[in-house]
């Protein structure tokens, strides 16, 4: 049963009231916030996951071993994002609430926000959805952040924004538009098509807005840039390769004279310090110094946790991981990619996806869709040793669920593992 909602006049954010066209509101209000963690606690909490924890994250049950990652799921801004928009509900019972984009990358959660009347809008494109906003609708950002242009259209329809950024992606913010401002271009190590990416890049225009930023992914992405670093280039192979990822007008040969890294807040730590190290050799090969150099490490404090706790697990002795997360989850795929350099991996959205001992469903980054597969690590009659860890977008009842799905495919009662 859902709890009767209350109605609770909201205030204006005392940290935006100084901006007359911001509309920001706080519906961070104890007697609010006391039904909203009943409710969050009853929609994701898992008692078979928080005994699991206190008992070191391992568990076993006849010949079946669970080993939990010491750092998993949610983390603290996706709670603070999820608690924000059930908050908002409750405050504003009657008002059309809209939400940019997801809340975050997780299926299970967006589906929850829908059943209680919150729309997504776009995020790619501003669509006549925007258009049509009032000054009576609440408007959610997403711990990822919106764009610039999202936010002032937002801003422009007069309506009551609930703002859920995560604080460490406007350190990131912070830092982009300090380089904008001292005339460095910003390169983003991140995802083009990802929400806080976007986000940051608009930042990296800086409030004059004449800034400038290149995006790269990959260490392929990295050398190119370093090639035309020292050495110049084919302009048109750098607009073919970088058309999408680049500032309007950006020129490479102009915009790349002084350049500063920072990463989207989910990228995997090794890889984004390889992009660091390659860039600053390159400006140092090109200018015999690293002045016009800099970076800053911007990925989070719970992406860093996750994978650090990923780590360790993967040192004791597994014979299959499991990642339960979304698809389209950055800090998840990450931690995909750790796994799958030691054992077999599966990166699963739900306990639906382990249909039997001989097929999993799961989402092959390689080929970026779904796939079927026979799940090498937990068929077989003798002894078996299962990990499994969740990103930070990862509610522990979907962890729970996989967990008793495991040991059910292996023939064992949830009742046995529960009690156990
Ligand atoms: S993953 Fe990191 S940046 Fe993203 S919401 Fe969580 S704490 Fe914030």
């Amino acid at each position: 049963m859902e709890s009767p909602v209350p109605k609770a006049a909201p205030t204006v954010d005392p940290a935006a009231a100084s901006s007359p066209a911001s509309r920001r509101v706080n519906v961070r209000k104890p007697e609010v916030m006391d039904l909203v963690q009943q409710e969050v606690e009853h929609h994701y909490r898992s008692l078979v996951v928080e005994k699991l924890r206190a008992r070191g994250g391992s568990l076993t049950v006849g010949d079946t071993t669970l080993l939990l990652a010491q750092e998993f799921g949610f983390c603290y801004g996706v709670e603070r994002a999820i608690d924000l928009a059930y908050a908002s509900r409750r405050v504003f019972p009657e008002r059309r609430i809209f939400l940019i984009g997801e809340i975050i990358h997780n299926p299970e959660v967006n589906r929850q926000l829908v059943t209680m009347g919150i729309q997504s809008l776009p995020w790619q494109e501003m669509n006549s959805q925007y258009d049509d906003l009032t000054p009576e609708d609440v408007v959610i950002v997403p711990a990822f952040g919106a764009p610039v242009t999202f936010m002032d259209k937002v801003e422009s329809k007069g309506c009551s924004i609930v703002d859920t950024t995560c604080g460490d992606v406007m350190k990131v913010w912070k830092r982009v538009r300090g380089y904008a401002r001292d005339g460095i271009t910003s390169i983003i190590h991140g995802k083009a098509g990802h929400e806080e990416t976007q986000a940051t890049a608009s930042r990296a225009l800086g409030e004059s807005g004449n800034g400038h930023y290149l995006l790269v992914l990959t260490l392929e992405d990295t050398d190119f840039v370093c090639n035309y670093l020292r050495d110049g280039g084919d302009r048109s192979a750098f607009y073919a390769k970088f058309s999408k990822a680049c500032s309007p007008g950006f020129d490479p040969d102009l915009h790349l004279t002084r350049v500063g890294v920072a990463n989207q807040t989910t990228m995997l730590k090794s890889e984004t310090e390889e992009i660091q190290r390659r860039i600053r050799q390159a400006v140092i090969d090109r200018d015999g110094t690293d002045a016009h150099f800099q970076m800053f490490d911007t990925i989070c404090g719970a992406t860093q946790e996750r994978q650090d706790a990923l780590f360790g697990l993967l040192k004791q002795q597994l014979d299959v991981l499991l990642v339960v997360g979304g698809y389209n989850s950055s800090n998840t795929t990450h931690l995909v990619e750790i796994g799958e350099r030691s054992l077999p991996t599966y990166f699963i959205r739900s306990a639906d996806c382990l249909v039997s001992l001989d097929e999993i469903a799961h989402y092959d980054l390689h080929q970026r869709s779904e796939i079927t597969s026979t799940p090498l690590g937990l068929l077989g009659d003798g002894p078996r040793r299962i990990g499994i860890t969740a990103g930070a977008s990862c509610p522990n009842n979907l962890i729970e669920a996989a967990v008793l799905k495991v040991f059910a495919l292996r023939g064992i009662d949830p009742a046995a593992v529960e009690a156990a």
